[in-house]
């Protein structure tokens, strides 16, 4: 059976822990390789090589550092098809699906490479005789990034990326439920030209995390997976003086109005909720229609466009969705959806129990949709991250909108209106991180940036654009005196007191 590598210091190296995590197929719910589960020494050695690759790394020019992410774009496009065939193998998603993954990582990737133009500091001549202030942006030094299994090559480059153009050294720990993309992501970056060292792979689960956390040598860590994961590394983290981002779970609500346009919004709607297999923290799983016409009308349309979807294995073309990634998550789903209907929401469309001939061991779904769903419900404040979309109503564009804004989790959220009032009102007052207006994923372009709010975002600087860049550097900033005559032969004299 293959057995998935740690990467460090330049080289693929096998775990020595003997522990180890399953891998599935989850077209067939087949094991198809082992992952090692890293001991702490096996973490120290990753940050070991990661520091040692650090002075030259970080002192090498940002446009040479700014080269080897061009290069490494290159690779990736160059090795677009396998990566995605990899990718759909163990995540369970369409390689369509996988392509657009790997394709948002490039974007991170790209607007890498122009970092050095962010990374510049400021320049005050003449604050005071013979006075210059100026600021630089300096990396942090080590690195960790530790990221979940929806999107295991978009999210480490988000991280590594970034990291890595503004000078520092990294240490990646991705998911152990699909770890394979990311190690041959290291492979590639070397090949683009970074020197051993610069980007290290580690696998693991707790114990891996827990090491990252307390090691003194790691700067900074970004996360993202669950909430309650993402506090607790919050927590843990900044506790042992580290910077820490850490992205948790979501709960995006769609809201259509009377006067948006239905069929626009039905088939936005069915992608952002059902696409992945609802397996992306910017799905769209709660719509919240606005007066009753329009709640009859958006449900029955729903309805048909959710039927209309095909479940398929990961390879098949046709397919709009994939299965989930593994038998506990489908179990968990199905669970939730069992869950809406003992909380009386009604059920319309019943996903479970769905199978494909040849295929049935596979961790398949069918789309669910629920109907009334009310705000009181467990099932509507949990994160169900599966095809289940869940319908709530609502009397007004006020009563609509206070849905997103006291859910517990603030990621994402979207109006469909033709109404630019109101769409600016809601844009401007909602309590969520990311607004779409007309866009049912807004999931921000790789130059601004990414991030939610309340319990799915913990720390407070965002994911690439510009806040990455401050996420990743710290700022010095120098007074210089150079007075004409000799330095020393005046005494010093704060400037803003001449
Ligand atoms: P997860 O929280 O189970 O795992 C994320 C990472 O944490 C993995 O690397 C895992 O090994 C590690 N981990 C798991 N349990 C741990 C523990 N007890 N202690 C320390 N580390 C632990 O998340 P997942 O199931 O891989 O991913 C899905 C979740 O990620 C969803 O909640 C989804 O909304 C969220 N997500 C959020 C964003 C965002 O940007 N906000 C993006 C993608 C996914």
């Amino acid at each position: 059976m293959r057995e998935v590598r740690h990467f460090i210091g330049g080289e693929a190296v096998a775990g020595t822990s003997g522990n180890s995590g399953e891998i599935f197929n989850p077209n067939t719910g087949e094991v198809q390789a082992t992952v090692p589960l890293a001991t702490a020494e096996e973490v120290n050695a990753a940050v070991a090589a990661a520091k040692e690759a650090l002075p030259d790394w970080a002192s090498t020019n940002p446009q040479r550092r700014a080269r080897v992410l061009f290069n490494f774009k290159g690779l990736l496009e160059q090795n677009m098809a396998q990566l995605a065939e990899l990718l759909s193998s163990e995540h369970g998603k369409v390689i369509a699906d996988a392509a657009g993954d790997i394709q948002r990582g490039i974007d991170v990737v790209e607007f890498a490479c122009g970092i050095p133009h962010l990374q510049k500091g400021e320049y005050t001549e003449g604050a005071g005789p013979g006075i210059d202030v100026y600021s630089m942006r300096q990396p942090l030094g080590v690195g960790a990034g530790i990221t979940p299994f929806n999107f295991p090559a978009m999210i480490p480059m988000w991280m590594f990326a970034v990291a890595t153009a503004c000078g520092n050294t990294f240490v990646l720990k991705p998911s152990e439920k699909d770890p394979s993309v990311p190690q041959r992501l290291a492979e590639l970056f070397m090949e683009a030209g970074a020197p051993a060292g610069v980007l290290n792979v580690v696998n693991g689960d707790k114990t891996a995390v827990d090491a990252i956390l307390d090691h003194p040598d790691i700067k900074a860590v970004s996360f993202v997976g669950s909430s309650d994961i993402a506090q607790y590394v919050y927590s843990r983290g900044t506790a042992n003086g580290k910077r820490i981002q850490a992205m948790g779970g979501a709960k995006n609500h769609g809201i259509i109005m009377p006067d948006a346009n239905m069929e626009q919004a039905v088939q936005d709607i069915v992608g952002a909720a059902y696409g992945s297999a609802g397996e992306r923290c910017m799905a769209l799983p709660v719509a919240v229609t606005v007066g009753k016409a329009t709640g009859d009308e958006f449900t029955e349309r729903m309805v048909e466009a959710a039927r209309a979807l095909k479940v398929g294995i990961t390879t098949d073309p046709d397919a709009h969705y994939g299965p989930v990634v593994s038998a506990a998550h489908k179990e968990r789903v199905e669970n939730y959806i069992q869950m809406g209907v003992d909380e009386g929401a009604d059920l319309i469309l019943d996903g479970r129990g769905h199978t494909l001939q040849g295929y049935e061991n596979g961790f398949f779904i069918g789309p669910s949709l629920f109907d009334n769903v009310t705000p009181d419900m467990r099932s509507y404040n949990d994160e169900i991250f599966g095809p289940v979309l869940q319908v709530v109503r609502a009397e007004s564009l006020e009563e609509a909108a206070a849905l997103p804004s006291q859910h517990q989790y603030g990621n994402g959220t979207a109006i469909f209106t033709s109404n630019g009032r109101a769409a600016r009102e809601f844009a401007a007052r909602v309590n969520v991180g990311m607004v779409g207006v007309n866009v049912p994923i807004p999931v921000p372009m790789s130059y601004h940036t990414f991030g939610g709010w309340k319990r799915s975002a913990f720390g407070d600087t965002n994911q690439h654009g510009p806040e990455g860049v401050r996420f990743w550097t710290k700022v010095k900033t120098i007074t210089q005196r150079w007075p004409k005559g000799n330095v020393g032969d005046q005494a010093f004299i704060i400037p803003t007191m001449q």
